[in-house]
């Protein structure tokens, strides 16, 4: 297929083969990139770039189309069993998935689609067929990387496997352009997947920045049925090893052992997903194990506006995670004005702002945890202070700004797909036929 002659992308297929951006993100393998996929699609309709969504049904009452938003639609694309198919099995239906993808455009004019943008590894090997069959670009973001994960994995959490980390790397090759969420993901994706420094795009996650607003602190305990008068740390995020809520249930049961009058609560709010944690029983299990019961309360997943009022109603929100490509409960927590103590991996160390907006705790000791908890919430004026800034800061990262990023990432990618074209260096459909030429000359 010939390459169309514009820069300006007007339709975008996303990809997002194993997680549907209408899932409920905080359970299950729903979380940012959910938030991300969906907010990001009704942001590019609002800039006049149509979006479809290609998941992969998971029930058979799944419709084939839904629309999300007014310009987004979600494509469920049956692929495998609908329910029931475990999540390392879904390379095995990336076939399947990709012949729904071509077989939607094949229902439209030709050149229907001006981009494929795909997320996480699977969708960007689904993504790069798609952008070889119809001579459009294809832009990646890996949302998170088996490399970085596999340096920073919780105890007993089982490493991701070698075949992502191929499938990754053929990923990055293939990509016309990839956006990272920091400089830091950027390096990562140069230095150990050997992208070109020059192909990659740092666009930061946002927020909803008009659901996530600062509250007042006792109406939304209230609405909680939360008490008043404690002092409320709060986890917030799917319930897994990687994401370590029980560093957050043993560092807070350290500071009620050091601070007798302290009437200190922890709320969880998620719910299982992932190996070894998986069931939120065995942190209810940990509470008890640890004495603290009685000051543990524990909310199944909560849609936007419910989460809102839980940060509204926390004095702390606790983002203790070993690995984190971003955080965006980071950033929603800090846009309801409550401030974060967060472990200095990835992301976390551009959401907050150390020492301003909330704390970074190196490393996960128990101990440093509990002092830096002990730190901000015995002293209510510095919390006052934190608070006050958080909101401010959280400004820096809405969705709107996201949007803007990933355009102009689209234009990059598609500009440098045109001319490439137009200089004859390959035609699409045979571009993997070109490489391999090249490559034997190189050898020969
Ligand atoms: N989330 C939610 N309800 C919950 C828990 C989490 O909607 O009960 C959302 C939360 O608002 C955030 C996302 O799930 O947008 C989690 O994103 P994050 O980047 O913090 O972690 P990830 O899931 O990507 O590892």
């Amino acid at each position: 297929m010939t390459p169309k002659h514009s820069a300006e992308p007007r339709r975008v297929a996303v990809l997002s083969v194993h997680t549907s951006p209408l899932a409920q993100p905080g359970t299950g393998d729903a979380g940012g990139m959910n938030v991300y996929v969906l907010q990001t699609a009704i942001q590019l309709a609002r800039r006049n770039v149509e979006v479809d969504i290609f998941t992969r049904a998971t029930s058979s009452d799944d419709p084939v189309v839904q629309e999300a938003a007014p310009g987004v639609r979600v494509r469920n694309v049956a692929a495998g069993p609908y329910e029931g198919l475990d999540k390392h099995a879904l390379p095995t239906q990336l076939c399947a998935f990709a012949a729904g993808v071509l077989r939607e455009e094949v229902r439209h004019e030709p050149g229907y689609y001006d981009l494929v943008h795909s997320h996480y590894w699977l969708s960007g090997q689904v993504g790069w067929l798609a952008r070889d069959r119809w001579g459009v670009p294809l832009v990646h973001t890996a949302h998170t990387l088996a490399a970085v994960k596999n340096a920073s994995l919780a105890d007993g959490d089982t490493p991701e496997p070698a075949a992502r980390r191929i499938g990754e790397q053929q990923v990055v090759a293939e990509a016309d352009r990839l956006t990272a969420n920091t400089a830091e993901e950027a390096a990562q994706l140069t230095s150990i997947y050997g992208a070109c420094a020059d192909n990659v795009d740092v666009v930061a996650p946002g927020a909803d920045l008009e659901c996530y607003r600062p509250g007042d602190r006792c109406a939304a305990r209230v609405a909680l049925g939360l008490d008043p008068s404690e002092t409320i740390v709060t986890f917030v995020g799917r319930i897994q090893p990687l994401k370590a809520p029980d560093v957050l249930l043993r560092a807070a049961a350290e500071v009620m052992a050091r601070e007798a009058d302290l009437p200190l609560r922890v709320l969880v709010v998620g719910g299982p997903s992932g190996t070894g944690l998986e069931r939120p029983d065995s942190l209810i299990e940990l509470a008890a194990a640890l004495g603290i019961t009685a000051r543990v309360t524990f909310l199944p997943p909560q849609p936007p506006e419910k989460l809102a009022t839980v940060y509204c109603a926390s004095d702390l929100v606790a983002v203790p995670s070993y690995s984190e490509s971003f955080g965006l409960v980071a950033i929603e927590a800090q846009a309801c004005g409550t401030p974060v103590v967060a472990a200095d991996v990835g992301g976390l160390g551009t959401a907050v702002q150390d020492g301003r907006t909330g704390l970074l705790v190196q490393g996960h000791r128990i101990d440093d945890w509990a002092s830096a908890l002990q730190s901000l919430l015995t002293t209510p004026d510095r919390l006052d202070e934190l608070s006050a800034r958080a909101p401010r800061h959280a400004e820096n990262f809405s969705w709107q700004h996201t949007a803007d990023g990933l355009l102009d990432s689209y234009r990059a990618a598609s500009a440098k797909y045109l001319r490439m074209s137009e200089a004859g260096e390959f035609s699409p459909r045979s571009r993997g036929l070109w490489r391999l030429r090249r490559k034997n000359i190189q050898q020969g």
